[in-house]
């Protein structure tokens, strides 16, 4: 770091802090409690934690994807307005590392310049880190995070009053661990393919949300390596929201208990909602299989309930709940599936149609870590990073395939570095693998698992990121 502290940190002040390796919400206060110089004397390690060190660092020496990532970062920059080296020069980058077993936070780090050719590196030499085989010194990085844009250079942000965040990527957070309640195929932070679909499920319903809403096109969804999904959003009317704006977004895409829904969350329901509950949840999550989880969905139906028409008399009164606790009794063999529609029908010919919604929402609406979307200052890890704990890439995800992704076949670091030293004679071009998987689907006509080589999710990114470049350019092709 270009700042020097007078004094050598006493990493004993630091335990308080509460630091989460998936990402990161860091409050105002905290960043200044955070020494922003590490020494090398203390990042000596072992020989065993300095080879790991290395090859986290050939990682992103020969395949962290760089200047995709400042393209991402920087193509909305307006011209009329200042270069895209002054607008680069405003993000804000965050390093974590590890030293002494305790983590150190480096924030508020910038760049001057995109320029290739004056200093492209510097992004990268940050990231890099510096290491002294004599020594087994290693100051490595774990991860790389981003933060905002800011109304000044984050390395001379002590020496402006009026220091403050301006842009910032709408973006969205969602852990599996907040779904702890409902899921019964794994806990804590582990992810596995049947309840990939609760984040498969959130991303669905933000892409329509999101699009039809507010008409955001850049759009892009990242694993965040062990437990989540991270959405940024990057239109130009999302960067620069304001925290009540982006409060109001997530607010008023909330389900209400009630038997009419917005036309949006209606949509959703019909297109994302009740197909992904029916087509996964049910049987996946064992919602008639197991005893604890049929409590937990008829303690979502009503008991003793008046209804308002029924057989010609002006109001009856029905227990749903023991209806339904007893046609379950009677009925054990059915298949979960037809269990759920019975269900289903008692609630809409009874006309409590409110009762379908608050189930379906319940095990599928999004469980969002709102500040992460509300805040402008927090960071969030980059994608292409490699997680500190799984050891997997934060890969981009196609919106397309969001279904079929397993955590369990996301490249990690080993499985890259091998790929990186057989080059070429395992994996087939990104170029074939696209032609091969789009034949495979035409034959089959149904949608199967991406890829898992890292020139894949390269490719991906990239097209990504000139799609949107090429859309900033040409906003209304059919002006043309
Ligand atoms: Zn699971």
């Amino acid at each position: 770091m270009d700042i020097d502290t007078p004094n050598k940190p006493n990493l004993d002040e630091f335990d308080d802090i509460k630091f989460d390796t998936d990402d990161m919400f860091v409050d105002s206060t905290v960043p200044t409690a955070i020494p922003n110089n590490i020494y090398m004397d203390d990042a000596q390690i072992g020989p065993t934690e300095y080879y790991d060190r290395l090859k986290l660092r050939k990682y992103y020496q020969e395949l962290f994807p760089f200047d995709i990532l400042v393209d991402w970062l920087t193509f909305n920059y307006d011209p009329e307005k200042e270069s895209i080296n002054d607008y680069y020069s405003k993000r804000e980058f965050s390093t974590r590392y590890v030293v002494k077993s305790k983590p150190f936070v480096i924030r508020n780090k910038s760049f001057p310049t995109v320029d290739e050719e004056i200093k492209s590196n510097d992004l990268k030499e940050f990231v890099l880190g510096t290491v002294d085989e004599h020594t087994f010194t290693a100051k490595v990085p774990e991860k790389l995070d981003i933060g905002p844009v800011y109304s000044r250079e984050p390395i001379k942000m002590n020496q402006y009053q009026d220091y403050r965040p301006v842009e910032r990527e709408l973006v969205f957070d969602i852990d599996i661990d907040d779904y702890n309640d409902i899921r019964v195929c794994c806990d804590g932070t582990s992810l596995c393919k049947k309840c990939w679909q609760f984040l498969s499920i959130s991303a669905k319903f933000l892409e329509l949300y999101l699009k039809e809403c507010y008409n955001f096109q850049h759009i892009l969804y990242v694993f965040s390596g062990r437990r989540g999904l991270h959405v940024w959003v990057s239109d130009r009317g999302a960067l620069t929201l304001s925290k009540d704006l982006r409060q109001k977004i997530i607010s008023y895409a909330k389900p209400g208990f009630e038997a009419n829904q917005t036309p949006i969350l209606q949509r959703a329901f019909d297109e994302i909602f009740l197909p992904s509950f029916e087509n996964y949840i049910v049987e996946d999550q064992e919602l008639f299989t197991m005893e604890s989880q049929i409590k937990k969905l008829l303690d979502l139906l009503p008991g003793e309930i008046k209804l308002n028409k029924k057989s010609g008399k002006k109001y009856e009164t029905i227990n749903v709940r023991v209806l339904v606790e007893d046609d379950l009794k009677e009925n054990p063999n059915q298949a979960p599936l037809d269990k759920w529609k019975k269900i289903k029908n008692l609630l809409l010919e009874n006309d409590i149609k409110e009762y379908l919604y608050r189930i379906v929402f319940h095990y599928t609406f999004p469980r969002l870590d709102e500040q992460v979307s509300i805040g402008l200052n927090h960071l969030l890890k980059s994608p292409f990073c490699i997680h500190p704990s799984t050891q997997k890439l934060c890969i981009p995800l196609d919106i397309d395939l969001i279904d079929y992704y397993d955590p369990n076949d996301i490249p990690t670091l080993p499985k890259l570095l091998s790929e990186l030293d057989q080059k070429g004679s395992t994996n087939p071009s990104p170029s074939k693998m696209d032609t091969d998987q789009k034949k495979s689907r035409k034959s089959k006509s149904s949608k199967q698992a991406p890829p898992t080589n890292f020139n894949y999710y390269k490719s991906f990114f990239k097209n990504y990121v000139n799609n949107i470049k090429l859309s900033k350019s040409n906003p209304n092709p059919l002006d043309f």
